[in-house]
């Protein structure tokens, strides 16, 4: 039967505040996972801290809210146990980018098979408004009342720095052009990292809904454009005049999970353990 929206529906409702980006990048989630055709119990949700991070709550898949930046050890752990499960991990800029990107570094060249998506709204939204590692430089807030000092980071130049086999960059304001985003992110066979302007409507003044439609600009609009080709890619990352949206760049590397010799042809939740004692080994924490 084929899916909709309302079969990712959960009981409570988000609270977010009205008009925050998270609400597009909620619907586009959901369409794409119906578009797939895929189950609730199919996806498991991760996140770690911030208002991006709530997502699993209200998105009916299997959901799993962790520590601030550590989304990504729980999310490489449920996939090398069960790798018939889409995982995807919802993440902010502060959260993802900040405490949390040496987990992300080191994952995007381990090439496990998972979606991670930054909720990119260059602000810490949950506590009040400070500067993050994607905020511009000269950004005033609570954190720098007198304008960031540092230059913001890239997370498109480092994605494609650190190996990662898809990278995108989405907006949350065009739900349908995130939603095949993600639907391409989660057949792509690899990481995939989409990293989401999401307007932060009661933070940050500066990158508004105006401001993006005024920047943003797809990709696939030029036929030229070889996603392919990590030149190109790289090139475009750095495009700070407009800001593309769309497939930086994608290709086809063996994952994690296929090299890993223990893992060959199997799933750990499909082995039997009826005849295995743990008693022992659960007496060393007694
Ligand atoms: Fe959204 Fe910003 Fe409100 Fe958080 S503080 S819910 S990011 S608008």
């Amino acid at each position: 039967m084929t899916k909709t929206l309302k079969d990712f529906d959960t009981v409570c409702k988000p609270d977010w505040c009205p008009g925050c980006g998270n609400f597009g990048i909620q619907i586009a989630i959901k369409q794409a996972l119906a578009n797939l055709n895929l189950e609730p119990h199919d996806v498991a949700m991760v996140s770690g801290i911030g208002c991006s991070s709530k997502m699993p709550h209200w998105v009916d898949t299997y959901g799993l809210h962790t520590l601030h930046g550590r989304a990504v050890p729980p999310a490489s752990g449920i996939k090398l146990v069960n790798p018939r499960l889409t995982v995807i991990i919802n993440s902010g800029d502060g959260d993802g980018y900040g405490i949390g990107v040496g987990h992300l570094v080191h994952t995007m060249r381990r090439n496990i098979d998972m979606t991670y998506m930054v909720h990119n709204n260059m602000v810490y939204g949950l506590t009040k408004g400070q500067t993050t590692p994607t905020s511009a430089k000269g950004y005033k807030s609570p954190s720098t009342p007198f304008g960031a000092i540092e230059e913001p980071m890239n997370p498109i130049a480092l994605a494609l720095t650190m190996g990662a086999t898809f990278v995108a960059r989405g907006y949350a304001g065009d739900v349908p052009h995130l939603t095949k985003l993600i639907e391409e992110a989660v057949k792509h066979k690899g990481f995939s990292l989409i990293d989401t302007f999401q307007p932060c409507v009661t933070f940050n003044k500066i990158n508004t809904y105006a401001f993006f439609v005024q920047n943003v600009y797809k990709l696939e609009a030029d036929s030229a454009y070889d996603k392919s080709n990590w030149n190109m890619a790289m090139e475009k990352a750095h495009q700070t005049d407009k800001l593309p949206i769309g497939i930086f760049y994608q290709v086809q590397k063996p994952t994690y999970e296929e090299q890993e010799p223990g893992m060959a042809n199997v799933s750990a939740t499909k082995l039997d353990i009826s005849n295995i004692d743990i008693t022992k080994a659960m007496e060393r924490y007694m």
